[in-house]
């Protein structure tokens, strides 16, 4: 089955609720604008049940099949990013400040297309519940909608999530199984030293060298402690002292960011620089705070789902185009939180050739629409097959 002439025929229809989408982008939570989009379009689609308020703003719609059966949730996210867009879109955002860099107005449009598909088809037994969440751009809009009891609200048994990626040629596919998208954790370490005359560095004690010391030390993690065949970043993002060139001045603060691929690895990371920063600091006289703020869970795909996920891009796409083995990404996603509650997979669509997610020039690809339909609409009738 290539892609589905019915979602071929929907793709201008889906582009333009996609650019009305993206013309109106909100941050984090704030996506009441696509949230009421979307409950509009489903009411419209006749679908049986629609759910607003879940996680705040998330969104979710309810489609019986003809049978009963088990019951697969598809997920979106809504939200944008606080960038100025410099595309020069017809449909570029009217907010400045605010833009879908990230694409998440194709994954909506997306999924309100196959719900639409769906809806008017029914090809299937058991239920489709298709989620909208809000705040995946760091707001832990996946952990608040299940902590809002998404899952047993719903009764939900199966988690699928689609991401596009630009890099990967339109009209393909690629997903792993296991880990495929790390936790972005972050961290800041505050070192106080004594300041002084720049010409009397005995007489002080040095944030600067001590903080290039931890900056260094940190690289041995990667190169030193964890396994070369396992992944660590550990990046130092911003190093902040002083005033000018004779003083030696009292504190400096360091920032970065540790992503892994792995839950051990990364309380290992965190243990291991915790360790650093205190024993170097002490070493030198200093004294140091280091606070690690932990983001979203390791995105790991559950391995008979990623291989239904596979299967059902395969059959719109063809085995040629569709990498069941990708290299997973060091980015986060949010959609870990629902990875956690329930088996699932999550899968992404070559967005072809465009600029990168999170780039000011960055745009969903409106021609990925009608494999994305197809995909979702394989997908569901596969998993909830007649
Ligand atoms: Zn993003
Ligand atoms: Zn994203």
């Amino acid at each position: 089955m290539p892609i589905l002439n019915r979602a071929a025929e929907m793709q201008d229809e889906v582009a333009a609720w996609r650019r009305h989408i993206h013309e109106n982008p909100g941050i984090l939570y704030e996506v009441e604008h696509t949230a009421s989009f979307v409950a509009e379009k489903l009411k419209e689609f006749g679908v049986d049940e629609i759910v607003t308020g879940i996680g705040q703003t998330g969104v979710v719609g309810i489609i019986h099949g003809r049978a009963p059966g088990r019951t697969v949730a598809f997920r979106a996210d809504m939200d944008a990013l606080p960038l100025t867009e410099i595309t020069g879109a017809e449909w570029a955002s009217k907010l400045p400040g605010k833009m879908h860099a990230c694409g998440h107005d194709g994954h909506t449009a997306m999924l309100l297309g196959a719900a639409k598909y769906l809806a008017e088809t029914r090809n299937f037994s058991g239920t489709l519940a298709v989620v909208f969440q809000p705040a995946e751009e760091g707001g832990r809009g996946g952990e608040a909608m299940v902590e809002d009891g998404m899952m047993d609200r719903f009764g939900i048994q199966e988690v699928y999530g689609l991401h596009n990626r630009p890099g990967i040629p339109l009209g393909q596919f690629a997903i792993r199984q296991g880990a495929i998208m790390g936790a972005p954790d972050k961290f800041e370490i505050h070192i106080t030293g004594r300041g002084g005359h720049a010409a009397e560095p005995h007489n002080t004690i040095d944030p600067i060298a001590i903080g290039a010391q931890i900056v260094s030390n940190a690289q041995l993690i990667a190169s030193r402690n964890v396994n070369p065949l396992r992944s660590v970043v550990v990046s130092i993002t911003r190093f902040q002292a002083g005033t000018t060139h004779n003083i030696i001045p009292e504190t400096a603060v360091l920032e970065g960011t540790v992503r892994t691929l792995d839950e051990s690895i990364r309380d290992f990371a965190e243990d291991r620089l915790r360790t650093l920063v205190q024993t170097i600091a002490s070493a030198h006289g200093a004294s140091a705070t280091f606070e690690y703020e932990r983001a979203c869970p390791v995105t790991i795909n559950h391995d008979a789902e990623a291989l239904y996920a596979a299967e059902a891009a395969t059959g719109v796409v063809g085995p040629a185009n569709v990498d069941a083995n990708t290299d997973p990404m060091m980015a986060g996603e949010d959609f870990s939180f629902m990875l956690n509650a329930r088996p699932g997979a999550f899968m992404f669509i070559g967005n072809g050739d465009s600029a990168g997610l999170h780039n000011p020039a960055y745009d969903f690809n409106d021609e990925a629409i009608a494999y994305g339909i197809s995909y979702w609409v394989k997908l569901a009738e596969q998993r909830l097959a007649s």
